[in-house]
């Protein structure tokens, strides 16, 4: 059923639908955003949370669709975050409690989720300036360890993190979770190994992939002096002879114990953080 809401506080007429039946044709497509296909079909993904959603919206992201649980009508923030979908033309949904856990897939879901258009940059648009760190991840496959990685590099400073070749999606439910808000805020491009070796050759940025055969000492390199793309290799395989060639150093973090391996997302934050250390020391002179 359509029908105008008066809402309290703001004085505006929104379009809501209330939707209670699951067979509903648009929680069918809002449900078929868990397929990456429909993602990317679409160009738009789900972000769950009152918190995010408002994040969303003041950062720019294009909202498609607001859905709300009835027992958040009526709630200030919700109502605002709903006027301004409305605003920016798009639909707004007050659902029962069954169709919102039936869209989350979750006993308990969140009381709001919005669906947001997708934003990739162009990697050809990117001029790495002095100062700014990045993260490329060849073949990154899980996606906690990709929300893990863009979460760590928003809170790192990062400037952006490049996926090279068949990434996992971080537009997928699952990264978007674990990425707690910052899928909003660091930019994403995507590659293929042979457009990020070109775009390494000429981008004035130094590549530091890390490497278990690394024969460089992470802590040794000077993160500063040039702006730097930290290379990180897929989970299982680690990084492929192309793109450790691509890179002006290959760095270790020396490990003790019986592991072999750090965990990736592991690995990127040690690395992140350290280009970050060496970035505050030139702040600070
Ligand atoms: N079996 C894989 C291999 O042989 O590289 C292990 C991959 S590891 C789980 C995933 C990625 O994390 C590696 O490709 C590398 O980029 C990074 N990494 C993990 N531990 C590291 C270490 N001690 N030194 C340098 N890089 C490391």
């Amino acid at each position: 059923m359509t029908y105008d809401d008066r809402r309290p506080g703001t004085g505006r007429v929104g379009q809501v639908k209330e939707v209670t039946s699951l067979a509903n044709p648009i929680i069918k497509d809002i449900k078929a955003l868990s397929n990456k296909k429909d993602r990317e079909e679409t160009g738009t993904f789900m972000a769950e949370g009152l918190k995010l959603v408002i994040d969303a919206l003041e950062l720019g992201f294009e909202i498609r669709t607001l859905v709300y649980a009835k027992a958040a009508k009526g709630k200030p923030l919700v109502e605002q975050v709903a006027s301004k979908t409305v605003a920016r033309g798009g639909l707004v949904l007050e659902v029962s409690e069954k169709v919102l856990s039936s869209v989350t897939r979750r006993d308990n879901p969140q009381m709001v989720v919005g669906i947001f258009e997708q934003q990739w940059k162009r990697l050809s648009d990117l001029r790495p300036d002095l100062g700014q760190t990045f993260v490329a991840l060849d073949r990154v496959r899980d996606p906690g360890n990709l929300g893990t990685i863009i979460r760590t590099a928003d809170a790192a400073g990062a400037s952006g993190v490049i996926l090279v070749g068949e990434c996992t999606d971080p537009y997928s439910l699952e990264t978007v979770r674990a990425t707690m808000g910052s899928i909003f805020a660091m930019p994403l491009y995507r590659a293929s190994p042979a457009e990020f070796i070109g775009f390494a050759g000429k981008s004035g940025a130094q590549v530091v992939a890390t490497h278990l055969a690394g024969a460089v000492d992470y802590r040794t390199i000077d993160y500063k002096r040039k702006p730097t793309i930290l290379l990180m290799g897929n989970e299982q395989s680690g990084l492929p002879d192309d793109l450790a060639k691509a890179a002006d150093r290959l760095a270790r973090i020396p490990q003790q114990g019986l592991a072999d391996s750090l965990n990736l997302a592991v690995a990127t934050a040690v690395m992140l953080f350290e280009a970050r250390r060496h970035l505050l020391s030139l702040e600070a002179r």
